[in-house]
């Protein structure tokens, strides 16, 4: 069994560790908001006072921070994580959702100190996080990449090696610009159809199991109705919130401006996604886009 140490437990970070501490690891976590520590604690974990005791005589550390930023000061400031752990060179895998060019630059340095580290993103939410069924998407060496695997199986149900430093980074991004793209289609779909008098459900039967078809549509229907198991059916409580879907297409058009990649649709629905959470829906699910659309072209929702 596996000693982690455990920085950021939050939203997502709490219930991991707590599954990671089911599966029989031990756990001491470190956050900045010490009321997050008093759930580890009840879980069976250690809380500690700073980082620097967190990771003590850990043999892995899992970082679940806010940002980029956060994480370059965890890892990289004068005292932090690569720094104290030099010498007992735990694996290092940050799980939180940040830019690729800092995944990158982190796993360099890690590299340079002699560590094995991987970038971990996830999918799943916090419904995901507890009930330890996460998708992983994990970028890092093959040696790496087998060293984490079994510590994340404690945490998720699928785990995949996207390739080296930042691929997992670099997935977790172009799956959510595409699926922001193709959520707005699936919004634009709905409201025109009301325009032109079609049944909501209708468009859905055809459209389910005709061309348009995607997850969006079937089982996520942003229009109420047909898809029962959809935040539309539930005033769009998330979810997956419109706010961290605004970051991560924004993380998105940040690695498109450095790469040089033409994403139009990306950049719009990033713009789209940014007056949605300037309009106060930024705690709703994403799919809440469709009301706001609607709004737009003052359509009365059924
Ligand atoms: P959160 O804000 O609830 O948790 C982050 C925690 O990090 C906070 O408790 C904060 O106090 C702590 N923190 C910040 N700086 C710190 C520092 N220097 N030292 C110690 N602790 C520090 O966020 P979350 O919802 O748990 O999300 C975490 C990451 O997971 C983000 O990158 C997010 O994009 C990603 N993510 C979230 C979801 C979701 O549904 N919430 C889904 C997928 C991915």
């Amino acid at each position: 069994m596996a000693r982690i140490g455990f920085i950021g437990l939050g939203n997502m970070g709490g219930p991991m560790a707590a599954n990671l501490l089911k599966a029989g690891h031990t756990v001491t976590g470190y956050d900045l908001n010490r009321t997050v520590l008093d759930a580890l604690t009840a879980a069976g974990g250690k809380a500690a006072s700073d980082a620097r005791e967190a990771i003590a005589g850990a043999d892995t550390v899992i970082t679940m921070l806010p940002a980029g930023e956060h994480v370059r000061a965890v890892m990289l400031h004068l005292g932090g994580v690569i720094e104290q752990a030099r010498t007992a060179k735990p694996l290092l895998i940050d799980c939180s959702t940040i830019d690729v060019a800092t995944a990158r630059d982190v796993a360099e340095q890690a590299k340079t100190a002699g560590l094995e580290m991987v970038d971990a993103p996830v999918s799943g939410g916090t419904v995901g996080a507890a009930a330890g069924t996460l998708t992983f998407m994990v970028g890092g060496s093959e040696a790496a990449f087998a060293r984490a695997e079994p510590i994340l199986k404690a945490m998720g149900r699928t785990i995949v090696h996207a390739g080296g430093p930042g691929a997992g980074q670099a997935a977790k991004i172009c799956n959510n610009m595409m699926l922001s793209i193709n959520m707005v289609g699936v919004c634009e779909g709905f409201i025109l159809a009301q325009k032109l008098g079609l049944d909501w459900q209708k468009l859905w039967d055809i459209t389910s199991t005709a061309t348009a078809r995607s997850w969006a549509l079937t089982d996520y229907c942003p229009a109420p109705g047909p898809a029962p198991n959809a935040p539309s059916n539930r005033d769009y409580a998330p979810g997956f919130m419109a706010a961290l879907m605004l970051k991560d297409v924004r993380l998105a058009q940040q690695a498109a401006e450095q790469t040089g990649s033409p994403t139009p649709l990306g950049a719009r629905a990033a713009d789209l996604y940014a007056q949605l959470v300037d309009a106060g829906d930024g705690a709703k699910d994403f799919s809440v886009i469709f009301r706001w659309l609607a709004e737009q072209t003052r359509d009365k929702l059924r």
